[in-house]
């Protein structure tokens, strides 16, 4: 038993792509929708506190696929490995307001040491944020992209295995550790600086022993994946999430159809380091790279997006300027702009694709009753669009289970 609140009146977007429902009636009772409809066929009880939000939009909580919750200074991740963790983790507490802020209820942490406590001390009721997936520590292969070339081995915040005993004993440590996921590297990246995104890693031997661990504690592998051949050994694999997936060929593509598995773009992150990444500490290498991949990404995310990969969104925000939590909302332009999507497939890929992304979907990802109640009450109609969401002052409330964390009305 919790409080009732009757939401009534606005536009439902239920995020399932079909038609909006005018004048709409939710019934919350504490952490749950119980009753959805129109306003007058919901049966309210008396007790039921009752919000009137006639002429605004109500939609599912939005979902960021691909955050990491590091608390760093900046993009230069050699110098954020020299900072005091306790110091990260007072940023990363500071970060939470700033997603529910712009209406994301939900992020999946794919690499940092400091989301597993903080979903601690949410548990605890110390702090109010989203809900948080984790896979903790990012695996990566010696010199690999979650390697840091720069700086000598032991100031490593992932955790580096080779061999298939190795990776096994790795992907066990994550689960002890309370992670939800496992993420693994399967290609070099961008702000890596001695390999490149092209490049494989990991054995496809290495990769399927990972995904071993994952399912036999009923978890999934999400693999950074950028180049064409390493995107298919993760597939091959066995891999259910595909992140970046800058040079994916047709044959990536037809396998990520065939295996329904989950491509997550990333699109924003590119775009702020090529466009602002020299004015925040983004070293030379990161920009040359960044600027060489962004027009083959985009054109390559149009490719997958047409032959029916299911996309969702994520980001690859960090909590540093340029890629600040708060400002996640980006990735929804650029998913109608960049890669083609209407506004309402781009809600979809940050509502219900998310959630199926995080194997989340029987409680979150659109409105329905039974589901968990994180709503998001909006001044205009994104699905005319989008933007309206990209701007925060538009999000004028968000609940996260039932509780309301942001009231601007
Ligand atoms: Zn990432």
């Amino acid at each position: 038993m919790g409080n009732s609140v009757f939401l009534k009146g606005a536009t439902l977007i239920d995020g399932n792509g079909g038609e909006v429902v005018q004048n709409a009636g939710i019934l919350v009772e504490g952490e749950k929708i119980v009753a959805i409809g129109e306003a007058n066929s919901v049966k309210v009880p008396e007790t039921a506190e009752v919000v009137d939000l006639q002429g605004k939009t109500v939609m599912p909580g939005l979902i960021d696929a691909h955050v990491h919750i590091m608390g760093g200074k900046s993009l230069n991740l050699a110098a954020s490995a020299l900072e005091p963790t306790e110091v990260q983790m007072g940023r990363a507490l500071n970060d939470m307001p700033k997603l529910i802020n712009a209406g994301f209820t939900t992020v999946r942490d794919v690499g940092s040491i400091l989301a597993v406590h903080i979903k601690t001390l949410m548990e605890e009721g110390q702090y109010k944020g989203p809900n948080i997936q984790t896979s903790n520590q990012v695996l990566s292969q010696t010199a690999g992209h979650g390697d840091m070339h720069m700086l000598p081995p032991e100031f490593n915040t992932s955790r580096i295995c080779d061999g298939v005993p190795d990776c096994m004993k790795a992907a066990r440590e994550q689960f002890r550790a309370g992670a939800d996921l496992i993420k693994i590297c399967s290609t070099g990246g961008v702000l890596s600086e001695k390999d490149d995104p092209r490049w494989p890693q990991f054995t496809v031997d290495e990769i399927k022993a990972i995904v071993h661990e994952a399912e036999a504690v009923g978890s999934y592998v999400a693999s950074h994946a950028q180049g064409a051949e390493g995107i298919k050994n993760a597939l091959v694999a066995g891999v259910k999430t595909i992140e970046h997936g800058i040079y994916i060929d047709d044959e990536g593509i037809d396998l990520m159809v065939k295996q329904s598995a989950y491509l997550v773009p990333t699109l924003s992150i590119v775009k702020r380091i090529v466009e602002r990444g020299h004015l925040h500490g983004v070293p030379e290498f990161g920009i040359r790279k960044a600027k060489r991949v962004y027009e083959t990404h985009k054109e390559h995310m149009v490719k997958a997006y047409k032959a029916g990969v299911q996309i969702a969104l994520g980001t690859d925000f960090a909590g540093c300027d340029p890629v600040d939590h708060g400002e996640n909302g980006l990735e929804l332009e650029l998913l109608v702009k960049d890669v083609g999507m209407s506004a309402s497939e781009a809600i979809q890929a940050g509502t219900k694709t998310a959630a199926e992304t995080l194997g989340i979907e029987d409680t979150l990802g659109t409105i329905e009753a039974g589901k968990q109640a994180d709503l998001l009450v909006v001044e205009g109609n994104p699905l005319e669009d989008v933007t309206t969401l990209v701007n925060t002052d538009n999000i004028k409330q968000v609940y996260v289970k039932g509780e309301l964390l942001k009231d601007i009305s």
